[in-house]
């Protein structure tokens, strides 16, 4: 039982890093991966390793190839990397500049308070997420869910959205790289990419000095997975395997709940 992918309140989930910790022991969890949005402080956090597993410290960084958003797990980094460091405090002040993007535009769509809320959020958040700006417009019943607040104000189309600009997705693989890390592109069927595009990414993904791809998660359909377990091969990239566990409140999404890595594939376990 291994999950290397799942968030903490230092992120947009709802879990200390050490009643995580304590759910994937009691889930029979061997391997867990603590990998929050552009963030290690939850790792940091933690007085001593726990001895019931392996926790394989870990980072979700954002990115950005031809105007994409993307996610890249940075898997078994070093946290003490100095550079690595300086780079998510960086990601965490571009973060809290698009929160006040997102509330400006808000506020233009009549979002009353939403300067100040999200204000709040950005003071009161180590990692503010669009996550985060959902649960304010829940809240205050602008919408009825976090899927009517994404489609209605903060994805792509939505009235407060704001395009993704991140570090490119080449310097993003070499600060986990040179962090000691394994660098793993993140849930790569969530990005509405055609199967061309999509190739074209993991090509240079690997051209860039990507290790893995994440093959196995929760509701990805079996042809996908095959897919993606054809271009690892092909490539010579490993397999990774994850719950992106935010909550527990989220009871279709469980601890080390997924597909199994398909057999011809190198886990990137193995590379530990
Ligand atoms: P951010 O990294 O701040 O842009 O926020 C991205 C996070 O928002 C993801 O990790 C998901 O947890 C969540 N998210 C993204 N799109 C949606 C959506 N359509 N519905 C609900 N949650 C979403
Ligand atoms: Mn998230
Ligand atoms: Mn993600
Ligand atoms: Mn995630």
């Amino acid at each position: 039982m291994i999950d290397l992918h799942s968030h903490t309140y230092y992120s947009d989930g709802s879990l200390s890093p050490s009643e995580l910790i304590a759910m994937a022991v009691e889930s029979g969890i061997e391997q867990l991966a603590i990998s929050d949005h552009d963030s290690i402080e939850g790792l940091l956090s933690l007085e001593k390793m726990p001895k019931e597993l392996r926790l394989i410290p870990s980072v979700e960084i954002s990115a950005s190839w031809n105007k994409q958003g993307l996610h890249i797990l940075g898997l078994n980094i070093d946290t003490q990397h100095q550079g690595l460091q300086a780079f998510l405090k960086q990601q965490q002040r571009s973060r809290q500049e698009r929160a006040m993007q997102i509330a400006d535009k808000l506020a233009k769509a009549g979002v009353t308070h939403a300067i100040d809320d999200v204000g709040y959020l950005v003071d009161s958040q180590p990692m503010v997420c669009r996550t985060h700006i959902a649960q304010l417009l829940v809240e205050q019943a602008y919408v009825k869910n976090f899927q009517e607040a994404f489609k209605k104000y903060l994805a792509k189309g939505g009235k407060a959205h704001i395009k993704e600009d991140w570090f490119d997705l080449e310097d993003v693989i070499a600060i986990i790289k040179s962090a000691g890390g394994q660098a793993v592109l993140a849930h790569p069927m969530r990005y509405g990419l055609g199967t061309n595009k999509l190739k074209a990414l993991v090509e240079k993904f690997k051209m860039l000095g990507g290790d893995g791809l994440e093959i196995c998660y929760p509701n990805i359909q079996p042809g996908h997975k095959n897919l993606l377990a054809t271009w690892a091969k092909a490539y010579k990239l490993c397999g990774s395997q994850g719950s992106d566990f935010h909550s527990p409140d989220k009871a279709w999404i469980k601890l080390g709940k997924f597909a199994a890595m398909p057999d011809d594939v190198e886990p990137v376990w193995t590379r530990w």
